[in-house]
């Protein structure tokens, strides 16, 4: 039997300070040579040198990459996908020790000579020596060491089942990573006759209040979506408003009836979803005049539980045709104030229907056209995109005005829980029993609350619910799209066990060194063994 490269708990604490040196923020160069490295790493495992065809990068978007490796038992059907991401967020926030942000042991070091600076309870952390430091040690480096130490141990010791490692980039931003590894698992799938069992990701267990050292695992993931919303009003002079109606009026209507909207709260298994806000309202006029501001747009967030799209475009029109009417009825309130006739009443349509309407007035050619223009500035972010489209729109079809128009923004990540799962219920249950040897408490949590790429696997849905999505996207399949197809295909349960940490995406990342290097472990190796057996079982 050959040397493990990964096996103690030392090996563990160097491949993560190694992958952690490999700096990969999201869109930067080090994002895109990081699968590259990885890779290396692998192909000098033994097992993959010599199937050096089980190791495959496949593009996400033009230059950067996802990394899949596969474990084969000859025998086994049953297959774990592991999943990671191997971007972090940006590095600003360390100031001078930005430098060291990448190198958790002597960030870690410097952090202690300059304790008094950090907050309480990082600096009690700090003081204990439980922890390490530094970007990407959390959030989720150690999760992606120790799919690779699974993999390498599962070749080693010929572990009866299949293991999929696939790490992928752009987590933290649209996770245009994972969206195309749904694509490459379904033909993986097909190529090596696969069964997919589980869906497993390592993302971090995150402390649920200040001073929460309880290990959470989970068995689904909350989803979000961003209803946004395009405003044109009529323009006017300053010296004669009531002339017109700026957007910024119609906006503030529907501020008031979105943000903390107990409608769009979902629970389930006890939990419950953060009530929406609103993440953007801005008036779209781009230098000081005394014009009034026609135009507008403003973008929510709401968490998911169960609903999917087409549910919360619902809502969401419910919810703009109540503040258009109260909107209207103060704004003939005041019109009969005035005297005056005013210019009409605000109208809510969604984009589908806006779209219709600007492709028979102005001929789908120019629509399409129009389009192109706005898709063609990379400066531009698919949130910018989506609202220009609609507001270019409205322009081309003024005489709807004033108008609400309401759309999708991307990114939208649906919500998955397999909580009720019989092959889940036994997971958790091995897991815990697993962290109980070291004393350590491990609760479940239904829902992750940290969002992640789970959310693009074990889709379910009637059939209707992403058609709303893709008529009400202005981006749908240009710059952004979903492969709802291939997700409904990913039926496995899924679940996330990963090392515990404090303060993901700040500058106090921690990660705790038991759990990183010892407990976690443990678990895992655990759990997948458990798995050994029922496959063995089932063959
Ligand atoms: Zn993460």
């Amino acid at each position: 039997m050959g040397k493990l490269l990964w096996g103690t708990p030392a090996d563990l604490r160097a491949l993560l300070c190694e992958l952690v040196s490999w700096e990969s923020r999201t869109l930067t160069e080090g994002e895109k040579e990081f699968p590259f490295k990885v890779q290396k790493k692998l192909q000098s495992l033994d097992y993959f040198q010599q199937r050096p065809e089980f190791l495959q990068l496949h593009e996400a978007d033009p230059g950067r990459n996802l990394l899949m490796a596969l474990y084969e038992h000859p025998k086994a059907v049953d297959t774990i996908v592991l999943i990671s991401h191997f971007d972090t967020v940006q590095t600003e926030e360390y100031g001078d020790l930005e430098v060291l942000a990448c190198d958790p042991e002597e960030l870690t070091k410097k952090l202690f000579e300059r304790k008094k600076e950090l907050p309480d309870e990082a600096r009690f952390d700090l003081e204990s020596g439980k922890y390490l430091f530094g970007r990407g040690t959390m959030d989720m480096k150690m999760g992606l060491a120790l799919h690779m130490a699974l993999i390498e141990k599962a070749g080693i010791e010929q572990w009866p089942l299949n293991l999929v490692l696939l790490t992928v980039p752009d987590e933290e931003v649209n996770s245009a990573g994972m969206r195309i590894a749904v694509e490459e698992l379904v033909k993986l799938r097909e190529q090596c006759g696969l069964s997919y069992r589980m869906f497993f990701n390592s993302e971090p267990a995150f402390s649920q209040k200040p001073g929460d050292e309880k290990h959470y695992i989970y068995s689904g993931t909350l989803g979000k979506i961003m209803p946004a919303a395009a405003f044109y009003g009529k323009e006017t002079h300053v010296g004669e408003p009531l002339k017109g109606m700026t957007a910024n009026y119609m906006a503030s209507f529907l501020a008031q009836a979105m943000e903390w909207n107990s409608l769009y709260r979902e629970s389930d298994f006890g939990e419950s979803t953060p009530l929406p806000v609103s993440l953007q309202q801005k008036d779209l006029k781009m230098q000081y005049s005394t014009q009034t501001p026609y135009r507008a747009t403003a973008l929510y967030n709401v968490f998911l539980m169960k609903r999917n799209a087409s549910e919360v475009m619902e809502l969401f029109e419910q919810t703009a045709r109540q503040a258009a009417a109260v909107c209207n009825t103060a704004y003939a309130e005041l019109c009969r104030r005035e005297g005056i006739e005013g210019i009409g009443e605000v109208r809510v349509l969604r984009y589908e229907q806006l779209l219709a309407y600007a492709e028979i007035k102005r001929g789908t050619d120019f629509v399409a056209h129009l389009k192109k223009e706005i898709l063609s500035h990379p400066e531009w972010d698919e949130r910018d995109k989506s609202l220009r489209i609609a507001d270019k729109l409205m322009i081309q079809c003024h005489e709807l005005a004033p108008a609400i128009v309401l759309l999708f923004a991307p990114p939208y990540y649906p919500a998955v829980n397999s909580s009720e799962d019989p092959l889940i219920i036994e997971c958790v249950a091995t897991v815990k029993e697993a962290a109980a040897e070291f004393g350590v408490e491990v609760d479940q949590i239904h829902y992750f609350n940290g969002l992640c790429d789970l959310s693009y696997v074990n889709y379910s849905d009637n059939g209707n619910g992403w058609s709303s999505y893709e008529r009400n996207t202005p981006v749908w399949g240009e710059t952004y799209s979903i492969p709802f197809a291939g997700m409904l295909e990913l039926q496995a349960p899924v679940l996330n066990v990963g090392p515990f940490g404090k303060d993901a995406h700040q500058y106090t990342e921690r990660l705790h060194i038991d759990s990183a290097f010892v407990q976690t472990p443990h678990m895992l190796e655990s759990l997948m063994k458990s798995l050994c057996k029922q496959a063995l079982e089932t063959v």
